[in-house]
This record gives structure tokens, sequence and C-alpha cells, in this order.
């Protein structure tokens, strides 16, 4: 829920007026997320996205401070535990099992709708430590009970001081406490320079080079450990903003090849995105239940105000005001997909091999090859 604050006041002050504990994760207007320490300037709007209540509610029937009876109720829709999210879309409280066994339900659905998975599949899972792979990483764990298949973790430190490596302390932590392996990469190894260096070097789109370097990177070392597939964190929100920023951008054929790559290519791993159907506040708060640490300073120094984030603040506002427009946006990608792939299947379409390192390539040098060679 939002809440608009009537004047200036910590966040403390704020969640106290609401009966709840400080052990929440937030989200500000702009979608990120906030540190318990801020303070909420006069009309900021803040949104709860998981939250806890302090026991005992004074009068535990009755909305408290700034909520809305809507958003307020003291027991989940399934059960008499406090809830500790409220899903608006479905009008539903719901407390951390709960929660917890709906988001999973729908990973599974999303892995079978898709065929994403298959049985004894090796799986390479992408994580930055980031609270997306993190919740990627948990809810694949969870899946793989009913449905097994291998799993490691393949993590890229790009070289960015301050802001990848706490994030990979916990990536680290996290797979030793759940027992997976992780291959650790790093772009001074791999590429001779770190993301920190090349940003030094005045590049443009330095956003372009991290992605594209990264990629190369989760490829090759996914197909030398013998990988089927590369999970990757793409929540709901992310396959919005790629389906309009491919409209923007007039890449039509960028939609036939999200899922999977328009043309076969072995040496081509394919990447699944188990989350698609997840909004990012839900993969935030499952991220949060079960652990994951976010920064305050979360946000990488190189982030450039791309045309990515535009995009992610105005389908923000939209959701906002027209509930349902991300879930919809995705679902004309999924049918615009289908119809673009039919439309080019009969064109002989080709992948090369990088004359340089090898990898698949359009060109005939890679275009992780020709950022390098540019450096
Ligand atoms: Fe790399 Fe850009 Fe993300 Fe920073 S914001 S990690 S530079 S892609
Ligand atoms: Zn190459």
């Amino acid at each position: 829920m939002k809440i608009a604050s009537s004047s200036e006041m910590s966040l403390i002050e704020l969640l106290h007026e609401l009966g709840i504990t400080a052990e929440a994760v937030l989200v500000s207007i702009d979608g990120k997320l906030i540190p318990e320490t801020a303070t909420i300037h006069e009309g900021q709007e803040v949104e709860i996205i998981y939250y806890k209540h302090v026991p005992p509610l004074s009068s535990p029937q009755e909305p408290r401070g700034h909520w809305k009876r809507a958003e307020y109720s003291s027991t989940c829709a399934n059960c008499q535990s406090a809830p500790v999210i409220y899903l608006a879309y479905a009008n539903q409280h719901l407390c951390p099992k709960h929660f917890k066994e709906l988001f999973e339900k729908r990973v599974k659905r999303s892995i079978r709708e898709y065929n994403m998975l298959t049985k004894g599949d090796r799986v390479g899972v992408a994580l930055s430590g980031g609270k997306d792979s993190y919740a990627l990483l948990h809810a694949l764990s969870a899946v793989k009970e009913s449905l097994p298949f291998e799993m490691v973790a393949l993590t890229v430190d790009e070289g960015i001081p301050g802001y990848r490596d706490k994030a990979i302390q916990n990536a680290k932590k996290r797979c030793k406490e759940l027992e997976i392996q992780q291959h650790v990469y790093t772009f001074r190894e791999e590429h001779g320079k770190t993301i920190a260096e090349i940003a030094k070097e005045g590049k443009e789109n330095l956003c372009s080079y991290c992605g594209v370097l990264r990629r190369k990177i989760l490829n090759s070392k996914a197909r030398e450990l013998g990988m089927d597939k590369v999970a990757i964190g793409h929540n709901l929100d992310d396959v919005a903003q790629t389906a309009m920023l491919n409209l923007i951008r007039n890449e039509p054929l960028r939609f036939a090849r999200f899922n999977e790559p328009l043309i076969e290519n072995e040496k081509l791993i394919p990447r699944i995105r188990p989350l698609r159907d997840i909004r990012e506040k839900e993969v935030a708060a499952y991220a949060f239940l079960h652990g994951h640490e976010y920064d305050s300073g979360c946000c990488c120094p190189h982030a450039t105000s791309a045309l990515r984030w535009s995009v992610r603040h105005e389908l923000n506002s939209l959701e906002d005001q027209y509930p349902g427009t991300k879930s919809k946006i995705a679902s004309s990608f999924n049918t615009l997909q289908a119809i673009v792939k039919d439309s080019v299947k009969d064109k002989k379409l080709k992948l090369k091999e990088c004359s340089e390192c090898g990898e698949p390539s359009s060109d005939e040098v890679c275009m992780g090859c020709k950022m390098l060679s540019d450096l």
C-alpha cells in the first residue's frame, strides 16, 4: 500500500503510527528500496511491501494511523496468522507461509507453461546477489523438490567497488547455506578490465558494455560446465519494460528471441526466466522473507539514467492508475512473440562463430570482442 506522509518524519515514526515494526521492506515512489533510517519528506509516497505488526495491536480489528480498511487485516486470507503482505490486485493479505506457497506455485506454473525445464536438466543460476537472483535461487531450490534437476550458481563480479562486493559476499554465504556449488568469474580475469576501469576511460553506455560482457561470460562458462540452461532473475516488471523498449527502439525481432534464441546454435545456452510472471515487489518481499539483506547504498554508481529507467517509472504510475497493466503488456508480449517468430521462421538466418573468441555471433566478430578491442 502507498502512504503519503503529511509532514517530514522518519520512517520509523511513520511505521510506529501504522503499528508495525521497522522490519519492513519499503519502496519509495521511484521504486527504490529504502532503509528504515530514511527520512520521509512531506507528501512523499512510501510503499510498504512487507511488514510486521507490533504485537499486540491495541485494537486488532481496527486499522491504525494511515492504514485504509481495504489494506488492513489482522489475519492471513488462508489462516489465522498475522499477514506480512497485501496483494492489491487479488485483495489478499497473506502470512509468510501462504505467501511463500503462492510464490513458489506461480514459479512452477511458469516453468511448466513455458516449458523451461525438463527432468535432469543442468541449470546454471545467474546469481549476482541482488534481490531478484537471490529469490530465484531460493524458488528454484524449492521447485527442485518436485522437479529434479541439477543446479549450480554462476556469479559474475564486474568489479564495481562498494556495490557488487557486498552482494557477492551475501551470494557466497547463501550458496554455502543451501549447499549449492558456486562458480565466481571476474571481469578482470575474463576480460582483463573491471567495469570501474572501463568507466575511467569515459565510455558512454557503460551498461551496454557491462551487459554484453556479462552475458558473454555467462554463456561461455555455462557451456564449459555442461549446463543445459542459464536461469536469470527477470521478473514481470522487467518483461513489461523489455516489451516497451523493443517497441520504442523499433526492434521487433527482439520479441521473437526473448524466450529462446531465434536461431538454434549448440554454443548458445538457452536462458530461462522462472520469475517472469511475478511482480518485482513480490520478488523483493520473497527475497526479504529468506533473509536477503538489501543495501541502502544499493545503486550501481555507474547506472546511467537510461531509457529503461523512464519506462520503468511510467509503467509504475500506469500500474497504480490501472492495476494489471504490467501483466497485460507481458501477455501482449507473448502473443507478439509467437507472431514475429512465425514470420521469420522461413528466412535463412544463421549464426556464425566469432573469429576472435569462437562464441556464437551474427557478425564476423561478436559484440563482446568488438567492445573489448575498443578499450
Ligand atoms: Fe553494470 Fe549498468 Fe548494472 Fe552498473 S547499472 S551493474 S554498469 S549494467
Ligand atoms: Zn568474440
